[in-house]
């Protein structure tokens, strides 16, 4: 035995970690169900380091070292579950299971559960930054006992991604911590990306613009707070021209967005603990609007519009209040995932450190970002922060850009250009700084058809007025 840690999975991931593994100087047990892709992978990289290719199981788990460290790279659900059912009898107390496929946090807390009363340590792993990120340093968000990070965290460490030295891979917390903040990412991503798309629409269909100047303007944007691994990809795409027809290449793709769930995850788990992601619903539901073809067929057939297309006098002006209003929406969507990690963590008792989760997001990862420096910083400043908008760099911000992002929803609509994410983020804005909601108004409701009581504003206790009788009030 002498691999310091194994993977199994050789798809596009798993075959691209053990790669990095190995290109940092580890010994790396690699295996795969059907051993093809360990063949291939040892013929097109073997050199690159040293790698133990094993075809069974038990090969691969008798290379490895001990405590062993297993890395399950495969295909997230079943298959997660019948790769641990094989390894369960081949590992010893002590040894490490590593889940870094995308599982979601509800399987991490059971598997960990079953595995820890086994003896073994179970490390449900987020891992963002897709097939290049996995090769050349991804984003890692660990979960499981802080023991298993012990031996573990030095190795994740190295191979993560590094910002200003800093590596991109942290301790998440306990059992199903860290699927969950990599749930949470991608829920974000979903946000980001639709705010941008948004942003694209109102430059494409309410200035006129063409793709390649947007492309531009996109690249101007990242040199900017906007700096971010999303917005630059963006600005590549919408500059890139489709070979056959000579079109832009944003112009010839379908436009119904497809998902592989973990949006929608993360917007249940949003439902199931009461915080308002708006941000990331409604990037959800755009998705699934986009995708709902009769529907947009018959709404395309009967709905009329009645809107005022777009005068737009200063370019430049229009084209930096949709700057400031993707800015502004970016910090509600990015504020309404930190806050759904503080109540996940508290709920679970995971006690996650959201400032070092911004840290490690900095690199690596899909939603990488300059402002995610500034989320670190906020979360420095106050650790139990209760709306990270309500950090002074961020009601700055933010407060510089309102008019805009008010003159940019309002110009939307005129105009007819949905901007969902755009909208809803400014609605979360205005209500969650309201002084007074008509909430008032739905308790009041809420009393009279189904006696579920309110409180009052000027004293303590419970009340149910009489709607059907005399309307007298009684103390509930
Ligand atoms: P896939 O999700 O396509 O999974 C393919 C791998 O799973 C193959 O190695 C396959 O083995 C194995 N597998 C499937 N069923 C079983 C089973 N019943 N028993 C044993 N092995 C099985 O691979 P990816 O590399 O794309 O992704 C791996 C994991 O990483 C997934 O959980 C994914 O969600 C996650 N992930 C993917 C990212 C990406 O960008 N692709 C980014 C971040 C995470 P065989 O070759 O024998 O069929």
């Amino acid at each position: 035995a002498r691999a310091q840690i194994g993977v199994t999975g050789l798809a596009v991931m798993g075959r691209n970690l053990a790669r990095n593994f190995a290109r940092h100087g580890y010994t790396v047990a690699v295996h795969n169900r059907s051993y093809g892709k360990t063949q291939s992978l040892m013929e097109e990289a073997g050199d690159e380091g040293d790698f133990v290719p094993s075809e069974s199981m038990a090969d691969f788990v008798a290379s490895l070292e001990r405590p062993r460290k297993v890395v399950i790279m495969v295909k997230a659900g079943a298959a997660t579950d019948a790769v641990i059912d094989e390894l369960l009898p081949l590992l010893e107390d002590g040894d490490i299971v590593v889940d870094a496929g995308n599982a979601h946090f509800p399987d991490t807390i059971r598997r960990e559960e079953a595995l820890s009363a086994r003896g073994l340590h179970f490390v449900g792993t987020g891992v963002s930054g897709g097939e290049e990120g996995a090769l050349l340093g991804p984003s890692i968000m660990p979960g499981g006992t802080r023991e298993s990070y012990e031996s573990l965290g030095p190795i994740l460490e190295a191979v993560s991604a590094k910002v200003d030295g800093t590596p991109c891979c942290t301790y998440v917390g306990p059992n199903g911590a860290g699927h969950f903040v990599k749930m949470v990412h991608n829920g974000i991503e979903y946000a980001d990306m639709q705010l941008i798309a948004e942003a694209y629409d109102l430059l494409r269909a309410g200035l006129g613009a063409s793709a390649a100047e947007i492309g531009e303007i996109f690249a101007a944007w990242n040199e900017g707070d906007l700096e971010s691994f999303l917005i630059e990809i963006t600005a590549d795409v919408l500059r890139h021209v489709d070979a056959e027809t000579g079109q832009a290449f944003v112009d010839i793709v379908l436009d119904q967005a497809e998902q592989k769930g973990t949006g929608r995850w993360t917007v249940q788990n949003g439902l199931d603990l009461g915080v308002p992601i708006t941000g990331i619903a409604e990037a959800t539901f755009a998705r699934a609007l986009s995708g709902g073809v009769p529907q947009r067929e018959a709404g395309r057939r009967a709905l009329p519009a009645n809107a005022e297309p777009l005068q737009v006098a200063d370019r430049d002006a229009f084209v930096e209040d949709v700057r400031q209003a993707l800015y502004a929406s970016k910090v509600v969507a990015y504020s309404q995932g930190f806050d759904q990690i503080a109540a996940a963590s508290a709920e679970h008792g995971w006690d996650i450190d959201r400032g070092a989760m911004a840290r490690i997001w900095r690199g690596g990862c899909i939603i990488r970002a300059r402002f995610l420096n500034r989320i670190t910083e906020a979360y420095e400043r106050d650790p139990q922060l209760p709306l990270l908008l309500s950090d002074e760099y961020f009601t700055d911000a933010v407060g510089n850009g309102l008019s805009a992002w008010r003159r940019v929803v309002a110009r939307a609509a005129s105009a007819g250009i949905p901007a969902p994410a755009f909208s809803s983020s400014l609605a979360y804005y205005d209500g969650v700084r309201a002084e007074r909601l008509p909430a008032a108004l739905i308790q009041a409701q809420r009393d009279f058809f189904g006696a579920h009581t309110y409180r009052r504003t000027d004293r303590e206790g419970t009340f149910h007025t009489l709607w059907s009788g005399d309307r007298s009030e009684q103390e509930a």
